[in-house]
């Protein structure tokens, strides 16, 4: 190592020795308490997931002998008897279309308060709400009975902050199932990892919803939809059962979607660090939550579908709110960064294509002979020199579409000047396919200022991670000066 890269070992000039906290040989680091998380330790960890995993003892695994002390009971029962009665209900009920209808308004009506209100305004604060605005969201998004506001987002916070991981409430890893439905009907193996919902915990509207939340959900969730069609249309049984219970089944599994099939199926536009993925039939489920690997990506944005054709009604409800005054300040992530995500994935695949295809020898590797020597050789094999190179073209003889004699009237020759207009201006595609030929460099090289012609056209656009910029492929760097000979 030089003496330039060696860690400064001076003391301090004066005036940082007067802001260092004094040393004293007794100070010692303390151990980090488990529960402490990383904003609130002084020691922070490599990497906290796998500094917590290492401290935290999970759960036992479920076996057979366990797993009825390890049902999540309450859950349970609301996620088997409301399918329950749906079912009885479409074989024993007679369905009338306003029941109907209205059980179709109060999905969508129950679900946006899940997508629009828990989702995009509390977990990711995507935008701003009026009071009355937030009252309505957690009213509907109650329907959905899916907790409360403050439980719900605390996870969706982890899921976030920890995807993929064992901290992450539904890690997607763990399968389909479990992400879809299996976390929430057992008891979590390891404790979410640590979020901040100081802000939910602050907020009246959710410590409304929080404190109310057992009579919101009767009144919400079966309460409305069971009185709206009985009082207005006489059908008490069919609002219960389609409304309520049909309705909450659709809601519930259209709303897991965004934990299973938006981690499952799909594209990867923005990023493929971790498995959200894109794609339109569960944006058609879960009311617009569908391009999840951008919402991954950029979730501040209120926006899942930047693409105005892209299903994102909870996208339209939220710029309709804006539009009446309800709602403002909503949040997009710069344009510029996120084409920089797609065009990250983009050259990507590039890259995979690049590398499938075979390539000239790098310039590098060629060995590099005399004039002298090229001409000698050329005697027994149909050598020609190209722009520096020197090209073994004897497959090539009888391919060549302007006939054998013009090539073996330039073997051991120069044929720069022939190729390039001389006799005719080849095309990139020729140019490229004699770069294929190359068995040797020319010592001496190319003329200078027409360093260009050495590239082939397929060679002049590449894609190179930062740490090969300059050498693969890279033509300009074959000649180097020393005589070799061609190898046999
Ligand atoms: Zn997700
Ligand atoms: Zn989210």
């Amino acid at each position: 190592m030089s003496d330039v890269l060696k860690p400064s070992r001076k003391t301090p000039p004066p005036e940082m020795a007067a802001i260092s906290p004094p040393l004293s040989p007794t100070l010692k680091l303390k151990k980090v308490p488990k529960e402490l998380s990383p904003e609130e330790s002084s020691e922070v960890p490599d990497n906290y997931v796998s500094y917590t995993l290492r401290n935290n003892k999970p759960r036992d695994p479920i076996t057979w002998n366990n797993i009825f002390r390890e049902l999540n009971y309450l859950t349970l029962f609301i996620l088997t008897v409301t399918p329950a009665i749906a079912i009885w209900g479409l074989f024993t009920v007679q369905m009338q279309w306003k029941t109907a209808a209205f059980s179709v308004f109060y999905y969508f009506f129950t679900g946006l308060g899940v997508t629009a209100g828990y989702h995009r305004l509390w977990a990711h604060r995507c935008y701003n709400a009026s009071r009355p605005l937030q009252y309505f969201l957690a009213a509907a998004g109650t329907g959905a009975v899916e907790g409360s506001i403050k439980w719900w987002c605390r996870g969706h916070r982890a899921h976030h902050r920890y995807t993929d991981t064992e901290l992450d409430p539904y890690n997607a890893h763990k399968g389909f199932w479990w992400s879809h439905i299996g976390w929430m009907l057992v008891k979590p193996r390891f404790k979410p990892g640590t979020v901040d919902i100081s802000d939910l915990s602050k907020s009246p509207v959710v410590r409304w919803q929080h404190r109310w939340y057992v009579p919101l959900i009767l009144g919400m969730g079966f309460g409305i939809p069971t009185m709206v069609p009985g009082l207005l249309w006489g059908d008490f049984l069919g609002g219960f059962v389609f409304a309520g219970a049909a309705r909450l089944t659709f809601v519930h599994h259209s709303t897991f979607c965004v934990n299973s099939l938006a981690h499952w199926l799909g594209e990867t536009p923005f990023d493929d660090k971790h498995t959200p993925r894109d794609h339109v039939v569960t944006a058609l489920v879960t009311i617009g939550e569908g391009y999840h690997n951008f919402h991954h990506q950029f979730p501040m944005d209120y926006r899942n579908a930047i693409k105005w054709y892209q299903y994102d009604p909870t996208k339209w409800f939220i710029w309709i709110c804006s539009r009446f005054g309800l709602a403002s300040h909503l949040k997009s992530f710069p344009d510029n960064e996120v084409r920089k995500g797609q065009l990250t994935m983009q050259l990507k695949r590039l890259r995979e294509t690049q590398d499938m295809l075979e390539w000239p020898v790098d310039g590098e590797e060629l060995p590099v002979i005399s004039w002298q020597s090229f001409q000698k050789q050329s005697e027994t094999r149909p050598l020609i020199a190209v722009a520096g190179f020197i090209h073994d073209v004897a497959s090539f003889m009888d391919q060549h579409p302007g006939g054998r004699n013009l090539l073996a009237k330039n073997i051991g020759k120069d044929a720069t000047a022939a190729f390039f207009g001389g006799v005719y201006d080849h095309s990139n595609a020729a140019h490229n396919l004699l770069a294929m030929k190359r068995v040797g460099a020319l010592h001496g090289g190319m003329a200078h200022g027409s360093e260009e012609r050495m590239i082939p056209p397929s060679q002049k656009l590449r894609v190179a991670r930062y740490n090969e910029m300059g050498s693969p492929y890279n033509s300009s760097t074959a000649l180097s000066d020393g005589e070799g000979l061609l190898g046999y």
